[in-house]
């Protein structure tokens, strides 16, 4: 099958399952913009190149280091929870492989990422520079404490799963804006969370969807136990 008849066929199976989850989502489709950043950035750039024949499958992949890519359905659902736009700065925690940071890079104005693995974080950092993606940051790092210096954001993403919600996340995120992340005990019940926080300041938190996430490094970072 050729390149564009795959990634068709991941865009296909991205809108069964919205269909398929409309009822809990709260919505029957996702914004033609965050579809159209689907379709052009190209998932198969970013798995190990003896996965590639895999990357149009609407599932998580390995990415080495016992982490994973999300499934390109959960990347379309977070990026529409998050409302990118043209003017937004995000910031994400967990790079990854760089594949959700780049479909955000399309829709906004800077994302800066952080990942605390240094080797993801290299990898990812080349793969941007060599694809001209040239509105993101990279920082290798413990994300739990976000990343004051680019404060505040109007939208954070976490693509790990925390026991709770890191309060710095939310002071970090500006009044109107919101925070996605997934909520849980590490390879057990998750659940996707949407927090709002509105004009005056206070956050507001809903539940989304049940989600399989890697975990979220939770120690506060310190001098001593910071891999940076
Ligand atoms: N969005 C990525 C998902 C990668 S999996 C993608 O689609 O490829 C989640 C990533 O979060 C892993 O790479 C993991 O190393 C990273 N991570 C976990 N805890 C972290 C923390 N506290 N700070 C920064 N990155 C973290």
């Amino acid at each position: 099958m050729s390149t564009q008849r795959e990634r068709q066929r991941m865009i296909d199976d991205i809108e069964s399952e919205i269909d398929f989850t409309r009822n809990m989502i709260g919505r029957d489709h996702f914004e033609p913009r965050v579809m159209a950043a689907m379709r052009k950035v190209p998932r198969e750039e970013f798995v190990p190149p003896e996965l590639k024949h895999a990357a149009f499958d609407n599932g998580p992949l390995p990415i080495g280091h016992g982490q994973t890519i999300s499934q390109p359905y959960i990347v379309a659902l977070m990026t529409d929870l998050l409302q990118p736009e043209p003017d937004h700065t995000i910031l994400e925690i967990g790079t990854g492989s760089g594949y959700q940071t780049a479909i955000l890079s399309q829709l906004c104005r800077r994302v800066c990422t952080m990942e605390v693995i240094p080797e993801l974080s290299e990898t990812a950092k080349r793969r941007f520079g060599e694809m001209g993606y040239d509105n993101i940051d990279v920082q290798t790092g413990n994300g739990y404490l976000g990343w004051p210096e680019h404060a505040p954001y109007d939208g954070v993403i976490v693509t790990a799963a925390a026991g709770h919600i890191p309060p710095a996340l939310v002071e970090q995120l500006r009044p109107g804006g919101r925070l996605v992340i997934p909520v849980g005990q590490p390879y057990s019940y998750q659940e996707l969370m949407l927090v709002e926080k509105d004009r005056e300041g206070n956050s507001h938190t809903r539940n989304i969807l049940s989600v399989a996430f890697v975990p979220l490094v939770e120690t506060i970072p310190t001098a001593g136990n910071d891999p940076r």
